[in-house]
């Protein structure tokens, strides 16, 4: 009787390819064992690449022949190439093994006389052969993608939110699959830049999409994704970015923007030393003459005085010497006025309430569909109670028979009523959210003022599209993203809404007047055909996000 160890290893790559899964290598070992004999003592499992013998079942199983040297006869593998991809390096271990008394075998492969020459030399031929014929498939594999790229068919690995596909001509390319829509979401949600890192990886990872922080930039690097092949990226001359065949996830808008937003975070956290709680406007304010950001000091009335006073400052610091130097509080209260210009009038914060029940209703979707389902039950019981007594009373039923079923009409609707009460805080939050939604784009600037720095330098973060200039005792144009200068007053387009209430007008009221809750807003904003709409929804979006709330 002979004993015996299996090993069985898969890497992810390999059993989409090979379809060599662990249960037919297992099958394999097992059969093979039971006919002729052996008796398998341990099977290790491996999910590893084959490069080289450094793999942690591998290091395992090394241990375990060593713990019962003597004991055990043959090391059984389904295939050679599930031992080892490396010629050198499967020869090397079958010798080290030899030494412990351990014979390499393979059960689908098998070699007789493994040890002899004529064994070794059988072994030899297939690991070169089978090296060789990677390297071919590399190399036709290469080539052949490196074609398709230049033609703007992405035909490798697709990334997050893509799938592989075939053009009219049968040919491969990718194409959006299921989880595109939140891959796009997490483009939006960066775009917006109100959450931290570690709050957008947690987000998505509640949402079934984890991703690590490298992965994460990856991915919002990645300018497939806005329906571009970057040939640079890939190595291909020349150096072009080229429109791929495929359909994209996001606006070649929204890509550059992430970018923008991107550079921005990784200057500012650079210079999160000089971040202060006295200058919530540090990255933000810009110096008028040379256009690098200020930065906050301060400076206090010398040593003399018992009382200490500070005084703080924004100043440009840059080698240009341009002295600037502005008093951080007459800066604050400046941009207090601004930000109190910021009141939406009452055809925009009706629109924006419509906005959000929108949104809420899409959000609250399931809780919904259940509460609409327990009135229609406790309606349907009402009736069937009212047909009870009327028959009862026209004395068509006895009494005993008429209290019995009321009483069970009643402990069902008292039952439904409690399930009701458990999930209906629905008016509520929603009230909490009107209220809070209202309060916020009337009075942006007293929020502001109340808001913690990190919050403010948040808000600030999220209504600018660029840096704050201030010079001559005010600031320059404050450049508002498309939300805000929507909302206000301050974009000349909204009138145009006014006046016109054209289709997407009609549209979203409609929407809201519907007292349905089907998850109306895909269909209903369209929002990459028109970017006030898109910029709007943003809007919604960022109160919905805000720790406040
Ligand atoms: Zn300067």
């Amino acid at each position: 009787m002979k004993y015996a160890i299996g090993y069985l290893r898969v890497s992810t790559p390999d059993q989409k390819k090979y379809g060599n899964s662990l249960s037919t290598q297992k099958n394999n070992i097992e059969d093979f064992c039971f006919k002729n004999n052996i008796t398998l003592l341990k099977i290790f499992t491996e999910d590893f690449s084959g490069a080289d013998f450094d793999r942690p079942e591998f290091l395992k199983l090394l241990n375990y022949l060593k713990q019962n040297k003597g004991e055990i006869d043959l090391l059984l593998i389904d295939r050679q190439d599930r031992f080892s991809r490396n010629t050198e390096h499967a020869l090397t271990m079958t010798r080290k093994l030899k030494k412990v008394g351990v014979e390499v075998n393979f059960v689908s492969e098998w070699i007789e006389n493994v040890n002899s020459q004529e064994g070794k030399l059988i072994s030899n031929i297939r690991y070169t052969l089978a090296e060789l014929e990677r390297d071919k498939i590399k190399k036709i594999c290469s080539m052949g993608s490196r074609t398709a790229l230049k033609e703007g068919r992405y035909t490798k690995t697709p990334p997050r939110g893509f799938k592989r596909s075939k053009n009219q001509f049968n040919k491969t390319i990718i194409e959006p699959n299921e989880v595109a829509n939140l891959v796009k979401e997490l483009f939006v949600d960066y775009a917006f830049n109100i959450y931290s890192q570690k709050e957008l990886l947690s987000k998505y990872r509640k949402k079934g999409m984890s991703l690590s922080k490298s992965s994460l930039s990856r991915m919002l690097t990645n300018i497939l994704y806005a329906g571009f092949i970057d040939l640079k990226k890939h190595d291909i001359e020349p150096y072009n970015l080229i429109k791929g065949e495929h359909k994209a996830i996001i606006s070649l808008e929204l890509y550059q923007k992430v970018q923008r937003v991107k550079d921005n975070r990784n200057t500012k956290l650079k210079n999160t030393k000089i971040e202060n709680e006295n200058f919530p406007l540090s990255g933000f304010l810009k110096c008028p003459c040379c256009g690098e950001n200020l930065t906050g000091s301060n400076s206090n009335n010398g040593n003399k005085k018992k009382i200490k006073k500070y005084y703080f400052y924004y100043e440009c610091k840059s080698k240009k010497g341009c002295k600037i130097r502005y008093t951080a509080n007459d800066v604050h209260d400046l941009l207090d006025k601004e930000l109190s210009k910021l009141r939406p009038n009452k055809y925009i914060q009706k629109l924006f309430i419509d906005l959000l029940i929108e949104e809420y209703e899409n959000f609250n979707y399931e809780r919904l569909t259940i509460l609409k389902q327990i009135d229609s039950r406790i309606l349907k019981i009402n009736e069937l109670r009212f047909s009870l007594t009327e028959k009862f009373v026209a004395n068509l039923i006895e009494e005993d028979y008429f209290k019995e079923i009321n009483r069970k009409y009643v402990v069902n609707k008292s039952r439904l009523e409690r399930e009701k009460n458990e999930l209906g805080t629905y008016q509520k939050d929603l009230d909490k959210l009107l209220t809070f939604g209202l309060n916020m784009i009337c009075n942006f600037n007293l929020l502001f003022k109340n808001s913690t720095n990190q919050l403010k330098k948040r808000l600030l973060g999220s209504i600018l599209e660029d840096g704050l200039i201030f010079s001559n005792n005010n600031f320059r144009t404050v450049n508002y993203n498309r939300a805000v200068s929507l909302i206000s007053k301050l974009d000349k387009g909204y009138k145009q809404f006014e006046n016109k209430k054209g289709d997407n007008y009609k549209i979203v009221s409609q929407s809201v007047l519907k007292v349905g809750i089907e998850p109306t807003h895909p269909k209903v904003l369209d929002f990459e055909s028109s970017s006030k709409w898109f910029n709007m929804y943003l809007f919604v979006l960022f109160f919905k996000q805000l720790p406040l709330f």
